[in-house]
């Protein structure tokens, strides 16, 4: 699928933004499949079964055409937001740009995380 099909399906106004981050793919028994633009991108997929065979070459090449596509509208981001995406940040800028950003340390699923990142640090 090329960036401006794909483009449109995300675009598609009918879709919820994100609805598929919040689901288990298990599209058969979902009642939201016309809301859903993953549905709708593997609607529109013409690759046939063996794409998703891994043994099979379309596979393959679906998953370059996935990350080439993917690539490309990264690129395009970075165009329209003037970011530079050659020169990679240093380590310095990375800690300043996290600088003041806060982990919730007060949600449960949180706290393994913390606890992990504090061991990792006495390492
Ligand atoms: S259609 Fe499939 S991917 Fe989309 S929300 Fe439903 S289960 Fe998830």
């Amino acid at each position: 699928m090329d960036k401006k099909k794909l483009k449109k399906i995300v675009d598609n106004p009918r879709h919820i933004p994100g609805i598929h981050n919040y689901c288990d793919r298990w599209c058969e028994r979902c009642t939201k499949t016309l809301r859903c633009s993953v549905y709708a991108i593997e609607k529109a997929d013409t690759s046939g079964p063996q794409s998703s065979d891994p043994e099979n070459e379309a596979f393959w090449n679906r998953l370059h055409e996935i990350f080439a596509v993917t690539m490309e509208m990264v690129q395009d981001y970075a165009k329209e937001n003037n970011i530079d995406l050659s020169i990679p940040p240093s380590l310095e800028e990375m800690k300043k740009k996290s600088k003041g950003i806060r982990r919730p340390t007060n949600i449960r699923l949180s706290r393994p995380d913390v606890l992990y990142e504090g061991g990792a640090q006495l390492v």
